[in-house]
């Protein structure tokens, strides 16, 4: 191969040489319009995935360049779990320039759930992680909610500069980016999206209009999401792809909720409470006595309590207690599963993860 070509599902460079390494295509597959590499090819078509990540540090001196720049940042964040997809310290890699919130995935929430106060949810939590946002769009990439809105701001915002796309894996960028595609492009090309993280492996460029540019980062994996975890072929279950339903608990003290086999709250004290579980429809949640949950667990794990079927594929779960406030609903959030809302009773309640996933309380998103 004499010339450099580069995936267009993923973008990295192409090479005919180690089928073991990213970017490898069969020869023949070069003649081809439109070329994808072999691991976006089996993505697409069989909705399998070989592990191969951009690596970590290279992406973040790829976002450091941004900061030498004059450019409009988008951040993608997920609606879902906005601290867990949030890039840990991104105003110090992209120095002054502005910064554009995405916020995606409102297809999850409830058709009830009031945009505007969203957005300025998201505003307030932005600012509690250091960022003051130009503006902040939600959208869902995925059923094209908002679209226009979100064209509208980049253009806005980007005044003549170039635009880069950042986000942790997951949070839909790609998906996103399909629908800039076919926006702000000739709508030929398509980039490879799938619910496996760091899908992405190199940077993606669209031409705009004005001889600026779209730039498309790799996404940046973050460990402490549940879904990082969990085995590829489970991820469906976690992974809501629909509007969530949310379930409620009413709860007494010395009562227990099993998330699947991968999470566990524990109701020590206070008085009888409703807990609202906003988690994938499909995940199992399995109540029961406080006194008999350490049994359940050993004997019904990788059966009754799924996923994981293969209990030892997650970390063992460690114990995070938290004190709610009886002064206001407050959501339990476990990154990359989703959140309890409580009731506004005081009380005291433990959440059981696996060791490395975040958990966190907030004021209630909904
Ligand atoms: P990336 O890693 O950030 O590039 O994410 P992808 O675009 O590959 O999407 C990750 C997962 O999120 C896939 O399973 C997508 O189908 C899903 N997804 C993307 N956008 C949306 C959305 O707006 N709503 C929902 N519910 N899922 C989405």
């Amino acid at each position: 191969m004499d010339e450099a070509y580069w995936c267009e599902g993923c973008g990295v460079e192409l090479q005919t040489e180690n089928p073991d390494r990213p970017g490898y295509v069969p020869p023949a597959a070069l003649k081809r319009e439109h070329v994808i590499c072999k691991r976006c090819f089996r993505i697409r078509h069989y909705n399998e995935v070989t592990p191969m990540e951009a690596d970590p540090d290279e992406v973040l001196s790829m976002l450091r360049e941004i900061g030498e720049k004059e450019a409009l940042v988008v951040q993608v964040v997920d609606l879902f779990d906005f601290t867990g997809s949030w890039i840990p310290g991104i105003q110090r890699h992209t120095g002054g320039n502005p910064i554009l919130i995405l916020g995606n995935k409102l297809d999850l929430f409830p058709k009830s759930a009031k945009v505007q106060r969203l957005k300025e949810w998201v505003y307030r939590s932005a600012k509690e992680l250091g960022v003051k946002p130009a503006e902040v769009v939600l959208t869902s990439a995925a059923k094209g909610y908002r679209l226009d809105e979100v064209v509208e701001a980049i253009d806005k915002q980007r005044q003549g500069r170039d635009v880069y796309v950042v986000g942790t894996a997951n949070v839909g960028k790609s998906t996103l980016i399909n629908r800039l595609l076919k926006e702000f492009g000739d709508g030929e090309e398509s980039i490879t999206t799938s619910p496996y993280p760091g899908t992405t492996l190199d940077t993606i460029h669209i031409p705009l209009d004005d001889g600026k540019e779209i730039v498309d980062m790799p996404g940046i994996l973050r460990r402490d999401r549940m879904s990082e975890w969990v085995d590829p072929k489970e991820l469906k279950a976690i992974i809501p792809d629909q509007e969530i339903k949310p379930k409620v608990y009413q709860l007494n003290d010395g009562q227990t909720l099993f998330f699947g086999g991968l999470a566990r709250m524990d109701y020590i004290e206070g008085e009888r409470q409703p807990f609202v579980c906003s988690v994938a429809n499909s995940l199992y949640i399995h109540r029961t006595k406080l006194e008999k949950a350490e049994e359940i667990w050993v004997k019904h794990r990788g059966e009754l309590l799924i996923p994981p079927e293969e209990p030892d594929s997650l970390p063992p779960l460690r114990r995070h207690s938290f004190h709610l406030n009886g002064t206001q609903k407050q959501d339990l959030v476990i990154s990359g599963l989703g959140w309890i809302a409580t009731g506004k009773a005081r009380g005291q309640v433990d959440l059981w993860v696996p060791e490395g996933v975040r958990v966190e309380i907030r004021p209630s998103i909904l």
